[in-house]
């Protein structure tokens, strides 16, 4: 398989400036010395940072490849994004997800204009599936992890990040199939080789996280709530990229996981789905690998839902988080800067 580049990332920016602004970087003092930076995907179209990737997918096809269409399978922000791009260059998109999917999810990529096939009890069954489709109908099959369009369109995230914050210490990354701690290694390497890229995954769903150390990609129990983080499998492509870049990978529990959505909700007031707090999870959960340095924190999506947002404001409201600001004095942190 090809392996993205610098270039390709470059290539792809130029693709998505008709489609998409820069997202916010915030910094916040933090605790331990910590000069903590939130870059914002939440804010995305479709609330995550996916749709970067998708976009530069479609931009990159032909007429004729568009004109037949996309295919893909997930339970979550993956297809939102896919159903997004396909709708923005009028391709038509089938996503497969597992029988009886998260209602609010299914909605989201109907009402995107995609059509939704359920099928399978669980990704695995949706995915072979999905293959069975795309080789009937022509469709252009979309991995989740093995996509090397869809690691440079996610790379523009970081491109963003070294410009907005040229002089980070390391940059946080939660990892399902390991696209964006991929972009973030290609994107690190090429402008801020100083700049550690750490990798988090949930003890929960360790595919990655174990593929890196083993160095091999290898298959693991997938038991995560937090869905852009459940992946069994890991990705050969991300993988390699990994291997030669990554500094380090740490794993968080689904505690810390809750714990840092609170967080954020109470002291940043942004809405983090799971994988989108599962960075500052890393941080939280090992304060003495950052202390005193400008750490980046990945929020890459937002799409809680309702049962999720109640869950994380009664774990907040039973346990309070170890939660010190730049005062040191529980008052909420003072923004410091607001970068573009
Ligand atoms: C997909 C996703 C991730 C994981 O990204 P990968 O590129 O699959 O490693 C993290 N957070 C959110 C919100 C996601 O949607």
């Amino acid at each position: 398989m090809r392996l993205p580049t610098i270039t390709d990332t470059l290539r792809a920016r130029r693709l998505l400036a008709a489609h998409l602004a820069p997202t916010p970087l915030r910094v916040h003092p933090w605790a331990d010395g910590v000069t903590l930076h939130v870059k914002r995907e939440d804010v995305q179209p479709v609330g995550a940072f996916k749709v970067r990737g998708g976009l530069t997918l479609l931009a990159g096809m032909s007429p004729a490849e568009r004109a037949r269409g996309v295919l893909g399978y997930s339970t979550g922000n993956h297809a939102q994004s896919l159903a997004y791009a396909a709708a923005r260059f009028g391709a038509p998109c089938t996503i497969v997800m597992p029988e009886r999917p998260n209602p609010a999810k299914a909605a989201a990529v109907r009402a995107l204009g995609a059509e939704l096939v359920e099928h399978g009890a669980a990704l695995e069954q949706a995915s072979a599936h999905a293959a069975e489709l795309a080789a009937r109908t022509g469709k252009r099959l979309v991995s989740a992890g093995d996509e090397p369009e869809l690691v440079a369109g996610v790379a523009t995230a970081y491109l963003e990040l070294f410009e907005q914050a040229p002089d980070l210490d390391a940059v946080v990354v939660p990892v399902g199939g390991g696209s964006g701690a991929a972009a973030a290694c290609l994107v690190a390497a090429a402008v801020a080789p100083g700049c550690r890229v750490v990798a988090v995954q949930s003890a929960a769903s360790p595919a990655a996280h174990d593929s890196w150390r083993g160095g091999e990609p290898v298959a693991r129990p997938n038991r995560i709530i937090a869905e852009g983080l459940a992946t069994g499998t890991g990705f050969a492509l991300p993988q390699e990229i990994m291997r030669a870049h990554l500094a380090d990978f740490l794993l968080v529990d689904h505690a810390g996981i809750t714990r840092a959505q609170w967080t954020m909700l109470r002291d940043l007031h942004v809405l983090a789905e799971g994988a989108g707090a599962a960075a500052l999870a890393a941080v939280l959960t090992h304060p003495e690998r950052f202390a005193g340095q400008r750490v980046a924190v990945m929020c890459t999506g937002g799409n809680a839902g309702e049962a999720e947002i109640r869950r994380v404001v009664d774990v907040g409201r039973t346990r309070p988080p170890r939660t010190v600001t730049g005062a040191g004095d529980g008052r909420a942190p003072r923004v410091a800067r607001a970068l573009p």
